[in-house]
């Protein structure tokens, strides 16, 4: 049976990145940049004040107290004329151009113009006890990025903060990776809508939330197709119909098991094939990758929990790798096992919470970990990995856990 790791690397080995489109800006978060971005000139573009005060030259400053004349008044947004002399001041908003002459900001608060006074009209001058030095309360020009600087790397899910430096830099559309399309469908005949009232025998059909949201979730859209009956005929025609979608991959849970009624394996036979359909793994043994009538197609299995981690493992790694999404979103890192875990020999992935303590990351079991039990994936925060080959992993001891 393969690991975890050759069946990952054989689903990949299938999938490149999507071509790529021109966005406007505000639709661009969570699409992968396609380009890399430089700065086209410095930012800020002029020196500007940190603090709302006064604009003065720090050489004017040694006596105690100081006062200067203010002579211009300088709000956010103008571009001052003046140039400051010896013993001149020009009152200065937060973010305003400073004036030619001037080196320095004294922040309004300690000056005797304190706040409570402060209106719209400026004082004729300030008074002060207080040494500034030359570039106080100053963001000088180039502060933040000099032109040239590379500062969005090709390859990048757009984050909010990274919008507001494309923004920054004038980029009212940008070039991001055509979402990866995913064709997503639940198969079973015990499966319910989800406003339906339970019936003996019946569930309602988590898995198409839960998926559809984890591939939105990973930047891809998703196309629902809903549930097939298990039958061989109900089966292959919401297989066809996810095949007319021209998808980048066709997603299904449950019916790739050994159940008498499961069909997805007979019906990806009759029309496409079957490359895998099982992995060395819990949960989620059955796990199908081939294709059908020339698309890519993955089988999660139908337990919510095997279908879940069968996602992170292999689903949104591929997604990632259509959307050209070349940093991952799920951070792996080390935990100590609050107790000891016995394991089966699979590679295992457990559902933990994770506390903090004396900056170690300590994981904590939540509770039955059947691979049924939603609720336990719920609250957990982290999935452990316990490498195959491992029966038993004592109390205190190390392992991967991958953050969700
Ligand atoms: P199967 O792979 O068809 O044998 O299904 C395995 C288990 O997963 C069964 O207990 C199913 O009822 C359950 N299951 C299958 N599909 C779903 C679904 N869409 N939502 C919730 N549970 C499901
Ligand atoms: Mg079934």
């Amino acid at each position: 049976m393969l690991t975890v790791t050759e069946a990952r690397e054989r689903i990949l080995s299938h999938f490149k990145a999507t071509t790529t489109e021109t966005v406007p800006l505000i639709e661009a978060v969570n699409r992968t940049l396609a380009i890399d971005i430089l700065a086209d000139g410095d930012y800020p573009p002029f020196d500007n004040s940190a603090v709302d005060g006064f604009a003065l030259r720090a050489e004017d400053t040694s006596a105690s107290p100081v006062t200067l004349n203010v002579v211009a008044d300088i709000p956010a947004g103008s571009a001052p004329t003046v140039s400051l002399q010896a013993g001149q001041a020009a009152r200065i908003m937060t973010g305003a151009h400073l004036p030619n002459g001037a080196d320095s900001v004294i922040p309004v608060e300690d000056t005797d113009f304190n706040t409570r006074h402060a209106g719209t009209v400026a004082p004729k001058t300030i008074t002060f006890s207080k040494h500034i030095n030359a570039g106080e309360n100053v963001r000088p020009r180039g502060m933040d990025m000099r032109s040239g600087d590379p500062v969005l790397k090709q390859g990048r899910m757009l984050k909010p903060q990274d919008l507001g430096l494309l923004a920054t830099l004038g980029y009212a559309n940008v070039t991001v990776h055509k979402k990866a399309r995913v064709a997503l469908l639940s198969s079973g005949d015990e499966l319910l809508e989800v406003d339906a009232p339970l019936e003996p025998g019946k569930i309602r059909d988590s898995n198409s939330y839960a998926l559809a949201a984890a591939i939105v979730n990973a930047g891809a859209e998703v196309i629902r197709l809903g549930v097939a009956k298990d039958t061989r005929e109900s089966v292959t025609g919401l297989l066809d119909k996810a095949a007319s979608e021209k998808a980048d991959l066709i997603l299904s849970s449950a019916g790739v098991s050994v159940g008498a009624f499961d069909f997805i394996k007979e019906v990806i036979d009759a029309n496409g094939s079957m490359d895998f359909w099982r992995v060395n793994m819990r949960p989620g043994k059955p796990l199908a990758f081939g294709e059908y009538r020339g698309i890519p197609f993955i089988g999660l299995p139908g337990n919510p929990v095997s279908a879940f981690v069968g996602f992170e493992v292999f689903v949104r790694p591929t997604l990632e790798r259509l959307n050209g999404n070349m940093d991952g979103d799920r951070q792996t890192v080390r935990v100590r096992c609050e107790e000891e875990i016995e394991s089966d020999g699979r590679e295992s992935y457990l559902r933990a919470k994770i506390q903090v303590q004396n900056g170690i990351r300590i994981a904590i079991l939540t509770g039955h970990q059947g691979s049924g039990n939603l609720l336990s994936l719920v609250q957990a925060d982290a999935l452990l990995i316990i490498p195959a080959g491992v029966k038993c992993v004592p109390a205190g001891s190390e392992v991967d856990a991958i953050l969700l």
